[in-house]
């Protein structure tokens, strides 16, 4: 993406939906933050809200304790991110029932990261689910959920090619998936030609980008060096020298997202999905941006009625 005039988009008028995606906090106080952040989001009426699982499963109490607060005090459509990780079919087909009994309809299905870390092979568990497409196939046995899967604009780090990657992704909805998430990325062209190529590959689902409003460019720059995506020189001279400016850092983020998303907008986009990292202030005015505005819950609706 070249540097854009900012400007309000040509397609406002179309409805946009959204989605927000949050990690299981560690301590109290992460849980209040998150719990803040999911209160001032809520309103915008998201698609559905998604819990992160840790690397290797280390999260899984928390995910599912997020998940279930979820259903019991929001009217919020969570959706749990699961991985192959270090668990047998049989206890990951657990932590799937316990979520189907819990009232969750949706499952964010992924393979994980390889348990020796980032750069080592990836061993699956002797017996456990090997791809991400028989974890799938395996979930969607298990009751009439909604999956949803990953999907990467600049390949994944171990993939041969973005042609496999394809495969790959095939695969997964060949299984069931009736949506992909991409990784986050910064250039729009990336996302777009990807798409080109996924629909000329048959694949027909939604493939929601992935948006990572960039908080803190040194972070995002490190989150992106481990997943295999490009950061733009332009990107980098944006945030230049604003280390020590927190205030002029929020105006600058604010700019970059609300830029991306509106091209995107204007490219025919009308789905997105926000990497939140737990902080509400630059998705929601993303979002503002986007023309969302709060709504009253549903029960506050019918007492007005
Ligand atoms: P997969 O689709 O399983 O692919 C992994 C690699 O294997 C690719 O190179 C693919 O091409 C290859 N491959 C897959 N199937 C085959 C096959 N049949 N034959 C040959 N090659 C194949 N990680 C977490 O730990 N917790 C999370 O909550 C989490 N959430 C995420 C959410 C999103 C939207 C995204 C984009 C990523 C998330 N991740 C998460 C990261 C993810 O776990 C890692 O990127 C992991 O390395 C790959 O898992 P996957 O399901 O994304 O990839």
């Amino acid at each position: 993406m070249s540097a854009l005039p900012f400007r309000p988009s040509r397609h406002s008028s179309r409805p946009v939906k959204v989605s927000f995606e949050f990690f299981p906090p560690k301590t109290d106080e992460m849980e209040t933050a998150l719990w803040s952040s999911i209160e001032r989001l809520a309103p915008l009426g998201p698609s559905f809200v998604s819990v992160t699982y840790g690397a290797g499963g280390s999260t899984r109490e928390r995910t599912h304790n997020t998940v279930a607060r979820i259903v019991e005090e929001t009217h919020l459509k969570p959706a749990a991110h699961l991985t192959c990780v270090a668990a047998t079919r049989a206890e990951v087909g657990e932590v799937v029932s316990a979520y189907w009994n819990a009232g969750v309809r949706h499952i964010v299905a992924l393979r994980g990261d390889p348990a020796g870390g980032l750069g080592t092979a990836y061993e699956a568990h002797p017996g456990g689910y090997a791809q991400t497409s028989d974890l799938v196939e395996g979930i969607r046995r298990i009751g009439d959920f909604e999956v949803s899967v990953s999907a990467y604009p600049e390949k994944h780090p171990e993939a041969p090619s973005l042609d496999a990657d394809i495969d790959a992704l095939k695969a997964k909805v060949d299984a069931g998936a009736t949506r992909a998430i991409t990784q986050f990325f910064f250039d729009n062209d990336h996302y777009l030609r990807f798409l080109d190529k996924v629909r000329a590959r048959g694949i027909d689902v939604p493939i929601v980008p992935g948006i990572l409003p960039v908080q803190n460019f040194k972070t995002a720059a490190s989150f992106a060096a481990r997943t295999g995506a490009s950061v733009p020189d332009w990107l980098a001279a944006r945030f230049e020298g604003l280390d020590h400016d927190l205030e002029t850092r929020k105006l600058i983020a604010a700019a970059v997202a609300a830029e991306q998303v509106l091209d995107l907008v204007d490219r025919g986009v009308s789905e997105f999905h926000f990497y939140t990292m737990n902080r509400a202030d630059l998705v929601y005015a993303v979002c503002h941006l986007l023309g969302l505005r709060a709504r009253p819950a549903p029960d506050a609706q019918r007492a007005a009625a």
